[in-house]
């Protein structure tokens, strides 16, 4: 174990109670240091991305878990307590959305922790990072590449873990062709892990600056919202929360090709538009990630989060 940490005050943003942003709810305060439990690190945040589901949890859009919750769900931070032998002290590590899960229930005993059925999510049900110290459950608390800096790191572990989830979900293989459709901020750090692949990227997305943006990010081929790109694809991931753009994407498939669909139109929610057409091939050997089964949830279980951060090819 590292050394005790003296207990003492630390500056966090905390939401008293939820209301509109203008209204400046999340209020700076002085609060005593989060105490070392057993199984947890205690880390020092270095960063901490801003993510949607923030600015709803802050609004009130998702129901309050606890008063007084520190919110952030990307941080980046270095062990000061609770360290161990994978985790010694001073080990930067990253924490996401999923704080914990239990461990026992049906979804966790196969592989499908993101969808358990008694999970912590971090700055929701449990402080998050919006803070100079935060507690975290030492399984979910990932050491991150050195070549990463903080800045980058944070948004790698919600909007990154969605993008390389949605990649892995998809079954994408190196050098195929992929269809983004719809190109917001998962999508805009998948099509790097892409590239990594040598995968050809088609994007079909709303928006000139999106279009732009994917453009610039080396895509083969941009167009809008339900163009059809000039080439059968061999998978298809749908960020955009819109039935059109569903038929689309499946219409750019070769046959018997994946799709597979993201993007809740809530953050952090089930997939609501999952027409039962959407799936993988009945021969698919991983039933357990088919987008029938395993629609929506998007936060990764712990292999994406692990493999998100250095772009390695999903674990088969
Ligand atoms: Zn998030
Ligand atoms: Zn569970």
């Amino acid at each position: 174990m590292g050394e005790r940490v003296p207990k003492i005050q630390m500056k966090a943003a905390v939401l008293a109670a939820p209301q509109d942003v203008s209204k400046r709810p999340l209020k700076i305060s002085l609060i005593p240091q989060p105490e070392l439990k057993p199984g947890h690190v205690l880390i020092r945040v270095r960063a901490c991305g801003i993510c949607r589901t923030d600015l709803h949890i802050v609004e009130g859009e998702l129901p309050p878990h606890r008063k007084g919750i520190i919110p952030g769900h990307q941080i980046v931070g270095e062990i000061v307590d609770g360290s161990t032998t994978d985790l010694p002290p001073g080990t930067r590590v990253g924490v996401s959305w999923i704080g914990g899960v239990d461990g026992t229930c049906w979804y966790c005993q196969q592989d499908l922790e993101n969808l358990c059925d008694a999970p912590t999510f971090t700055g929701y049900s449990v402080d998050g990072g919006y803070a100079e110290y935060a507690l975290a459950r030492t399984d979910f608390a990932f050491p991150l590449p050195a070549a990463l800096d903080d800045l980058q790191a944070a948004p790698l572990l919600c909007a990154g873990i969605i993008g390389f989830r949605s990649l892995r979900v998809a079954g994408v293989e190196r050098g195929e062709r992929v269809g983004l459709f719809g190109f917001g901020a998962s999508a805009h750090l998948a099509i790097a892990v892409l590239q990594a692949w040598k995968c050809e990227v088609y994007v079909a997305t709303r928006g000139a600056s999106h279009r732009q943006l994917a453009a610039s990010l080396g895509a083969a081929w941009v167009g809008s919202e339900t163009e059809r790109p000039p080439v059968k694809l061999d998978r298809a991931v749908t960020f955009a929360p819109s039935g059109d753009v569903v038929v689309a994407a499946l219409a750019s498939l070769r046959k018997g090709r994946g799709c597979d669909q993201r993007n809740p139109p809530r953050p952090h929610s089930g997939v609501r538009l999952r027409p039962p057409f959407v799936g993988r091939a009945p021969d698919s050997k991983r039933c357990e990630h088919d987008p029938l089964r395993c629609p929506g949830f998007s936060p990764g279980c712990k292999r994406d989060q692990s493999s998100a951060q250095d772009h390695r090819l999903p674990a088969r």
